[in-house]
């Protein structure tokens, strides 16, 4: 993989085994396959337990009545949480099934490719240990990463040799250290002088792994992310289960308790009540509301507070990015691919691909375009055409027809049409670490705001940050209680 040849200790740009890698290049890409089954034997021993309810607010047996407004892995973890609490807990999800941003896709291949979120990313998080005590393996193989530069797809090590491959590489690394002003990378990255050739692969690397793209995402915001992140470097993808399993696995107390094809459309609360409306006119009462529903969605204004939410709150909706976001998900009657790939960083509409089945299919004929921002938006513009366009980036990059000619069916899941999601993620956009506190603020006592974009310490857009939210949304509920 292309992270592997970063050391970050030194800055330098190093080919080998012996290496560490950036947050950044672990937290959404398929890297380190050989250290993913040695880190699950190194997990430390977590202070955190997985839905017991230990590190509550020491109010064990609350008998009260909760609503939980969505049922991703925020919402459905939530509820577990109050359900081991004592509450009596209502779940309301908008769509036809519950995971939100995590879902599956059966029967595509000969194993089930995950739509939405992919990877744990670290060992260090609640998350992590939920997965593992569900008994899920982690797939371990070593994958090498392709990358265009000019007309040329390279390897990793051809590319390692190239100076401004190792300028990007080592701008990536830093990202850390930058405590100016908040501007946009784009705009950082010009002002460092580094060469345009290797933009997209910054773009690829930075941008679209954070959800959007480089002009939108803040320098200053991604160091402080970058500081407080703390899951842990490696990624890892499970081998046979999915991650809505684990979810499945975990909550498996609260599973009857959600009503799904329920949109919220209204919310209206007083100090230690609230009532909600659903779109077919269902009222549903509680004394506390957890919310979960994703940013995006509530940018639209989709849902109506009363009384209205504070300012801070709804400055929130606007001051933090969430963009769009898509998977392309090409099948191919052979591979033109070497076998151990892992990304294949491009220079066209699609900033990366990855492979897919390699580890978890027999038959590892599979690429998933990967795709958020303003490129997500004009692929999503085109339908169904996105494909063609995917697949002539890839024609250019391995030879006239090597994908056109092999294609054999390809998937769409453009989750900036899904009017409930709206997108892929909240990112760190200038100057949106203050809105980021504001979003997570309780409103009344009544309120509590939970879901990935409410995550205020580097965790936001990943699954971990989503069960993170949860667990503080709760324990702010359950404190409520005491006041
Ligand atoms: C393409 C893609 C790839 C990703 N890859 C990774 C990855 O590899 N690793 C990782 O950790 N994370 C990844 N993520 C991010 C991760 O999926 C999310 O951060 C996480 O799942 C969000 O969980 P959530 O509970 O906050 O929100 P969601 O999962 O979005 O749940 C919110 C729920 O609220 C519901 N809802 C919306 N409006 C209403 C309403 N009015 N009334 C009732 N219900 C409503 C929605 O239908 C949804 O089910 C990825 C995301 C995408 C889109």
């Amino acid at each position: 993989m292309i992270a592997v040849i970063i050391c970050r200790t030194t800055g330098n740009f190093t080919s080998g085994s012996n290496f560490l890698t950036t947050n950044i290049m672990n937290r959404r890409t398929f890297v380190q396959r050989t250290l993913r089954t040695a880190g699950a034997l190194l997990l430390p021993d977590l202070l955190l337990t997985a839905c017991n309810g230990n590190n509550l607010c020491e109010v064990e047996n609350w008998q009260g009545k909760a609503v939980v407004i969505g049922a991703g892995a925020a919402g459905m973890y939530a509820a577990q949480l109050l359900h081991k609490a004592g509450a009596d807990v209502t779940v309301l999800e908008a769509s036809g099934a519950y995971g939100g941003r995590i879902r599956p896709l059966n029967g595509f291949s000969d194993f089930i490719i995950e739509l939405g979120a992919e990877e744990v990313h670290g060992n260090k998080t609640q998350w992590y240990k939920m997965v593992q005590n569900a008994g899920s393996e982690f797939t371990s193989t070593n994958t090498t990463d392709l990358l265009a530069l000019g007309s040329q797809l390279l390897t990793e090590d051809e590319a390692a040799n190239d100076p401004d491959v190792i300028t990007a590489f080592n701008f990536v690394d830093s990202l850390g250290n930058y405590t100016g002003p908040d501007k946009s990378i784009a705009q950082h990255i010009a002002e460092l002088g580094i060469p345009t050739r290797v933009h997209h692969l910054l773009n690829a690397l930075i941008g679209n792994e954070f959800g959007s793209d480089n002009t939108r995402l803040g320098a200053k915001s991604i160091a402080n992310a970058e500081n407080l992140w703390t899951a842990g470097n490696d990624s890892y993808a499970l081998k046979n289960d999915t991650l809505l399993s684990v979810l499945e696995y975990h909550c498996a107390n609260i599973l009857g308790k959600i009503i799904l094809n329920q949109p919220v459309q209204s919310v209206t609360y007083t100090h230690n009540s609230v009532t909600v409306t659903t779109a077919s006119g269902n009222v549903y009462t509680a004394d506390k509301a957890i919310i979960t529903i994703p940013l995006a969605v509530l940018k639209t204004g989709a849902v109506a507070f009363s009384p209205a939410l504070p300012d801070a709150k709804t400055q929130a909706f606007e001051g933090i990015g969430m963009d769009a976001g898509m998977k392309i998900i090409l099948r191919f009657n052979n591979r033109f691919w070497p076998e151990d790939t892992g990304s294949i960083y491009g220079n066209g509409f699609i900033p990366e691909f990855w492979s897919t089945g390699y580890g978890r299919s027999a038959q590892n004929n599979l690429l998933t375009a990967f795709i958020c921002g303003p490129n997500a938006e004009y692929l999503s513009s085109l339908g169904d055409n996105a494909i063609q366009t995917a697949l002539a980036e890839l024609d250019a990059l391995f030879g006239q027809g090597a994908a056109s000619g092999a294609f054999d069916a390809g998937f769409i899941m453009d989750w900036f049409k899904q009017p409930y999601i709206r997108g892929a993620y909240s990112y760190p956009s200038p100057n949106s670490d203050v809105h980021r506190q504001a979003l997570a603020q309780p409103v009344a006592n009544t309120l509590f705001f939970a879901g990935e974009a409410t995550h205020a310490q580097g965790h936001q857009g990943t699954v971990h940050g989503a069960i993170e939210t949860a667990q503080r949304a709760v324990n702010e509920l359950l404190c409520s209680l005491k006041e």
